[in-house]
């Protein structure tokens, strides 16, 4: 039944602006305009799946990547990101206008595009791309989180058979991935948007539950804000923001099972969150609260002291009130904050004239790693996935097949090693290779993230001996020891029968 389908918004140059001046200071949007007046020219009348403009989706995705604050040539990547692939403007065109950084995001969401959840079997190769391209450039993972966002919000207008599998691929490849980098706002929001489309009869449930008890306790949380603030400003405690915040519904109804469907035991439902200076002013907000309203026995937790795994840090405490009844207060600095809503994506917010190139961020392979550990205890049918292992990450190199699917390699690979790991007979055909769309030679050094493809004659039977001389995998070099003994053999045999 199709009832009630819901208007998409219609996101607008005026929007993104508004969201830029929102959070920047005396930014200059030259950069922007132009990527946009670019889109819109390369999508002109293209229109999406549910029917708007184009240009919508690129907008929405750049609206994000602002309120993520994260630098103008991100977002300008975001207006572009769609464009080399669904238009006729090319990614060398957006390198000759924006330049190579901006075209390499770009890039990077393309080969990204790829990303689908076909189950068990390509699992673990679509969780190594994201790690790959983590590697190589986490702003490409943030676009592509903002562009998947969007794409999540407004699945209602997918035909109804794409609808589950696209919300699975969310909550099974990108929200837990959003969850360990602490992109705690990104987790929320595509989970909340795929949670009607994965569980529908559970969602309708959960949200008349969620809607009706925050609709309750509003206006006595209202008053219990206000009271907060009074109390703090007359301890010269300066708050840069207290405010209501009401939980995330998908991970409302995930704690409600753990809670045997009791919403009443529920504290944090809706919490208040106070917003401070320094360190010292959060534990002093906590003193002047506890000072008024009691805490609840074993409900404060000293998250600034013992940070989460994810790096998240906050004081909590749940206080009892008599008007509104049992209430969370969470108790954070701004920088705190900005970490707890957009995690790794806080170190890149935009600085005025700071840097705005790519840092190399190694370690987050070591956080992949870890979300390779977490879904792999938190799911039994992950455990079969025993090929994963994340040390081999290394010295390995992942290389990208046009179609998208990964091959790994040992470091200083080559097309050959690669043309070899496909299959013997793509070896032994090859005769040229492209690494992004670039004929090179067959010695070519690969990088992660490197995309290959390799021409072969089928008149070419036997690979080349002299290519022993540079290739690094054995498979490659035992293909071609027994592909030319047995050329030599063959070469002989005709001599002798001459
Ligand atoms: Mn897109």
């Amino acid at each position: 039944m199709e009832t009630n389908i819901p208007k998409e918004r219609l996101w607008s140059w005026e929007d993104l602006e508004r969201t830029i001046y929102a959070h920047y200071q005396d930014p200059n949007l030259d950069l922007v305009r132009q990527a946009y007046d670019f889109a819109k020219t390369a999508h002109g009348e293209q229109r999406r799946y549910t029917g708007a403009p184009y240009l919508v989706h690129p907008i929405a995705t750049a609206v994000r990547l602002a309120e993520m604050e994260l630098p103008l040539n991100v977002i300008a990547a975001g207006l572009l990101h769609d464009v080399p692939e669904d238009t006729s403007a090319t990614l060398e065109d957006v390198a000759r206008v924006f330049g190579e950084d901006i075209a390499n995001m770009v890039q990077g969401v393309t080969k990204l595009g790829k990303v689908k959840y076909r189950g068990i079997e390509r699992y673990a190769e679509n969780l190594r791309k994201m790690f790959l391209a983590m590697a190589e450039d986490v702003r490409v993972v943030f676009i592509k989180f903002a562009d998947r966002l969007h794409n999540a919000e407004t699945l209602y207008a997918r035909p109804v058979q794409k609808r589950a599998r696209i919300a699975e691929e969310v909550l099974q490849i990108y929200a837990p991935i959003a969850s360990r980098l602490g992109m705690g706002d990104m987790k929320g929001r595509l989970e909340d948007a795929a949670f009607e489309y994965a569980e529908p009869g559970a969602y309708k449930e959960a949200k008349e539950l969620l809607d009706k008890t925050v609709m309750l306790r509003e206006g006595d949380l209202a008053k219990t804000i206000q009271e907060a603030k009074r109390l703090l400003e007359s301890a010269g405690i300066h708050a840069i923001d207290v405010m209501g915040r009401k939980k995330f519904l998908y991970s409302f109804w995930r704690k409600l099972s753990r809670y045997h469907q009791d919403v009443n035991k529920i504290y944090d439902l809706v919490a208040i969150r106070i917003i401070v200076h320094d360190i010292a002013d959060c534990y002093a907000v906590l003193g002047v609260l506890h000072a008024h309203w009691p805490p609840l026995k074993g409900r404060i937790k000293d998250y600034i002291a013992q940070p989460k795994p994810n790096g998240y840090q906050s004081l909590h405490t749940t206080v009892f009130d008599e008007t509104c009844g049992i209430v969370e207060f969470q108790i954070r600095t701004k920088e705190m904050h900005d970490h707890a809503e957009y995690g790794i994506a806080a170190h890149w917010h935009y600085k005025a004239n700071g840097d705005q190139k790519p840092r190399k961020t190694m370690p987050w392979i070591d956080e992949l790693a870890h979300i390779q550990k977490e879904m792999a205890a938190g799911q039994d049918f992950l455990q079969r996935l025993e090929e994963v292992k994340l040390d081999m990450f290394q010295d390995r190199i992942f290389v990208l097949t046009p179609e998208g699917d990964v091959i790994d390699l040992p470091e200083g690979s080559t097309p050959i090693d690669f043309a070899y790991a496909i299959h013997t007979e793509i070896g032994n055909a090859c005769v040229a290779t492209k690494v992004n769309d670039q004929t090179v030679p067959l010695n070519t050094e690969l990088k992660s993230g490197d995309m290959c493809t390799i021409i072969t004659n089928k008149s070419r039977r036997h690979p080349n001996p002299e290519w022993l001389e540079f290739v690094k995998t054995s498979q490659a070099r035992n293909k071609i020891r027994s592909a030319t003994k047995s050329k030599v053999k063959q070469w002989i045999d005709n001599m002798m029968k001459k």
